[in-house]
């Protein structure tokens, strides 16, 4: 449920309703508003007397939150959340997020030459994984901590976040030492100790659909993440399972819209998880920027036919650069800027 404190409450008042909602077993989230402070009250209602909340002092009224995902929700938070990645960079504000990079660190000489292009292009955050996920256990698995390292070195040199997938609660402390933003991948959505674990750590995650997930699901995962006390959490749509074949997954490009109206979280869009083909990302990307996307993950490598992984969907960095320009007038168009 939510309390929502008079314009006028102090401090004493929220922090005397925190207590007692806390003595009842519930979970306190304040968020501090311009005006009004609004407290999320997350725990069993059945234990607690509504009444005496509300006739605490400062407390202006209480509310159920209908949602099954609580923190997550926009009924808790009306106003969107803009997340710091570091190195200046915010998703979520007027300036559009464009993570890039290849689908794979592969060598510290082939990052760093990635990095430079995909920053002159105009990408403001680095992708690159050094643990992948392969549907195949005989496919390049990442360069692990040295894929790590070099990704660091290529962040740093350039002053931009980076973002890498962890996949296993065991590497999350070492994942988090390198990477400013933490990628949960498509596959491990639902994998409810790694969202618990990421919820325990001080960096923004980047949270993907899942391959065949709803979108109440994907808020799910969110909330998992949320409730361990992590806020700082960026949803990417990267496409779903459908029945369609000609593209590599569908991209759902409703899900913008709909998460908009239920999430204060921002969103990413991924087109080319969602092609598997470099030639229709540009179409996707640019959709998914007109509905309201706050940025985009673009996957770029010079050889796509050389590449460890996901060379058919990677754009060469000529037609990244290209893309990006294109971008830029959608962008004015719907008043964002890349
Ligand atoms: C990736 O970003 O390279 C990746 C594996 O993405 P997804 O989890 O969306 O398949
Ligand atoms: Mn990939």
């Amino acid at each position: 449920m939510i309390i929502i404190m008079k314009d006028n409450a102090s401090k004493q008042d929220i922090s005397a309703v925190e207590k007692r909602l806390s003595e009842f077993g519930f979970q306190t989230h304040p968020i501090f508003g311009e005006k009004k402070t609004v407290i999320g009250a997350i725990g069993d209602k059945r234990q607690i007397s509504m009444n005496e909340i509300l006739l605490m002092s400062g407390v202006e009224n209480v509310v159920p939150i209908m949602r099954p995902y609580k923190l997550a929700s926009k009924e808790l938070k009306q106003e969107k959340s803009v997340i710091d990645v570091g190195h200046g960079v915010t998703i979520g504000g007027k300036k559009l997020a464009v993570f890039a990079g290849p689908c794979a660190i592969e060598s510290r000489e082939h990052f760093l030459k990635m990095a430079r292009l995909v920053k002159e292009a105009g990408a403001n955050i680095l992708r690159g994984g050094a643990f992948k996920p392969r549907t195949s256990p005989y496919a390049f698995g990442g360069l692990e901590d040295e894929g790590l390292k070099i990704m660091r070195e290529a962040a740093d040199e350039l002053s931009m976040p980076a973002c890498t997938e962890v996949m296993d609660t065991r590497d999350v402390e070492l994942v988090a030492k390198y990477a400013d933003i933490i990628q949960i991948g498509a596959r491990n959505m639902q994998n409810f100790k790694l969202l618990r674990e990421v919820g325990k750590i001080n960096k923004p995650v980047f949270l993907k659909r899942g391959l065949a997930s709803t979108i109440e699901e994907w808020l799910m995962a969110a909330e998992y993440i949320m409730s361990e006390g992590n806020d700082n959490v960026i949803l990417c749509e990267r496409g779903i399972r459908t029945y369609e074949t000609s593209t590599r997954n569908t991209f759902d490009v409703s899900a913008i819209p709909v998460t908009q109206e239920l999430t204060h979280l921002p969103i990413i869009g991924d087109p080319s998880h969602a092609a598997g083909n470099y030639k229709y990302v540009p179409a996707i990307a640019k959709a998914a920027i007109a509905a309201g996307a706050d940025g985009l993950m673009i996957e770029v490598h010079d050889c796509p036919e050389c590449a460890a992984s996901d060379g058919p969907q990677s754009l060469k960095p000529d037609k990244f650069a290209a893309l990006m320009q294109e971008l830029g007038k959608i962008a004015e168009v719907i008043g964002k800027e890349i």
